[in-house]
C-alpha cells in the first residue's frame, strides 16, 4: 500500500491564559504542523509536528525539515516502516520533532488500514486511563496556588509547579500550593535547568518537607556530572528531561544511573518507534519513566496517550492535558474528564480532524 500524499497544515493555538510562561520561554501561542499522510487507496493518517525551540525546530525549520523529508516518504509502502525512519535518519541528523510527525503518521495510517486502535500495534492495553499531571505556569505563590486550586476542583490531583531558579521564591511557590491543596495533592517541580547544583540540593531539600514526588530537570542540560550529584543529594525522585533528548542520552543516563527517572516525549526523541525503545531501555535499567508534556493538539497527546496505555513501565501521572488551556484545536475526540485522559474508542489515534463549519 504506497503513500500518494503528504501534506502540511500549520497549527497556531493561542493559549486561554497569554501570560503563561516557564524558565526557557513566554509565548501566547503553541505551534506546531499537522501532516497529512494518505495512500492511492484513499486510507488517512496523522501526525504532529510540535514547534518548540529548546528540543530544536521552530514552525520556520519544522517547515523546510519535512519538505526535505517527503521525497523519503511519498511512493513507499507504508509498511516499510523501519527502511523509511531509516533513510529519514541517515538524510538528516537531528530533527526529531519533524521525525516524529512522520512516525506519528505512518502508525496511525497502518492501524487506520488495519482497522484497529493505535496501540495494537504497541502490544495493546494495559490500562485504559492515565491520572492526568497539570503544570502550573510561572507566577507568584499565591497566583500559582489559587490557580493550583481551580484545577484541584475539576478533579485533578497531580500537579507540576514551574520553577525559576530563585531558591527562597521557589520554596514559598511550593509552601503555597501545599497550604492551599492538603495532603491529597501529589506536587512536583520542574526547573527546565534553572538551578546551579548547590541550589538545587538546597531547594528540593527545602521543598521536600512540604511533600514533593519528584523533581523534573534541576540544572543546565549539559550537566550530566550535576544531575547525577543532585540524585544523588536529595531524598526527592530526580527526573531528566532536556537532558534525555534522544536514544543515545536515554542509555547514558540510565547505565550510569544519572536519574531516578526520565520524561518521555514522542517530539523530543523523535517519534512512537524510538520512545518505545527509550523505555525498554529504562525498563532494563530499573530506571522509571513516564510521559512528560505534550504541549499542543490532542492529536499529539492521542499518540502519547495510546502508547501509556501500552507500556506497562508507566507509574506516574502524565502531562497529556496541556491541551485543555489551548483553544482552537485542530483536532477532537479526547477530553479529560475528573483528572483522567480516557483511550477514545475508534481505529487510529482515536481523534479527528474539526469540521470546520
Ligand atoms: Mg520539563
Amino acid at each position: 500500500m504506497i503513500i500518494t500524499q503528504f501534506d502540511l497544515v500549520r497549527s497556531v493555538m493561542p493559549k486561554e491564559d497569554p501570560t503563561w510562561k516557564f524558565a526557557l520561554a513566554a509565548t501566547s501561542t503553541v505551534e506546531g504542523l499537522v501532516l497529512r499522510l494518505a495512500t492511492e487507496d484513499g486510507h488517512v493518517g496523522y501526525g504532529y509536528a510540535s514547534a518548540t525551540a529548546h528540543m530544536g525546530s521552530t514552525m520556520e525549520t519544522l517547515e523546510v525539515e519535512l519538505g526535505f523529508f517527503r521525497a523519503h516518504v511519498v511512493g513507499r509502502s507504508v509498511w516499510d516502516v523501519e527502511a523509511m525512519l531509516g533513510s529519514l535518519d541517515r538524510a538528516l541528523r537531528g530533527a526529531p520533532q519533524a521525525k516524529a510527525a512522520i512516525d506519528c503518521a505512518i502508525y496511525d495510517l497502518q492501524a487506520q488500514i488495519l482497522g484497529v486502535p493505535l496501540n495494537q500495534l504497541f502490544g495493546g492495553v494495559v490500562r485504559t486511563q492515565v491520572p492526568i499531571l497539570r503544570i502550573l505556569a510561572i507566577k507568584t505563590p499565591q497566583e500559582m496556588a489559587t490557580q493550583a486550586q481551580k484545577l484541584f476542583d475539576k478533579g485533578y490531583r497531580y500537579f507540576k509547579i514551574k520553577v525559576h531558579g530563585d531558591v527562597a521564591e521557589d520554596v514559598a511557590r511550593v509552601k503555597a500550593i501545599r497550604q492551599q491543596l492538603g495532603a491529597d495533592a501529589h506536587l512536583t517541580i520542574d526547573a527546565n535547568q534553572a538551578y546551579s547544583v548547590k541550589d538545587a540540593v538546597s531547594a528540593i531539600s527545602q521543598m521536600a518537607e512540604f511533600g514533593l514526588d519528584l523533581a523534573e530537570q534541576p540544572v543546565h542540560v549539559d550537566d550530566r556530572e550535576g544531575l547525577s550529584l543532585v540524585t544523588k543529594m536529595v531524598p526527592v525522585t530526580i527526573e531528566a528531561d532536556e537532558a534525555a533528548g534522544s536514544l543515545r542520552e536515554v542509555y547514558e543516563l540510565v547505565s550510569q544511573r544519572a536519574v531516578d527517572a526520565v520524561s518521555l516525549k514522542i517530539p523530543k526523541l523523535g517519534g512512537l518507534r524510538n520512545t518505545i525503545a527509550a523505555a525498554r531501555i529504562c525498563e532494563a535499567g530499573g530506571i522509571k519513566y513516564r510521559f512528560g508534556a505534550a504541549v499542543g493538539s490532542r492529536l499529539m497527546s492521542a499518540h502519547a496517550l495510546h502508547l501509556a496505555c501500552a507500556l506497562p513501565g508507566v507509574d506516574y501521572a502524565c502531562e497529556l492535558g496541556e491541551f485543555d488551556r489551548l483553544l482552537d484545536d485542530p483536532f477532537e475526540g479526547i477530553e479529560i474528564e475528573n483528572g483522567f485522559l480516557h483511550l477514545p474508542k475508534g481505529n487510529g489515534s482515536g481523534v479527528r480532524p474539526v469540521k470546520k463549519s
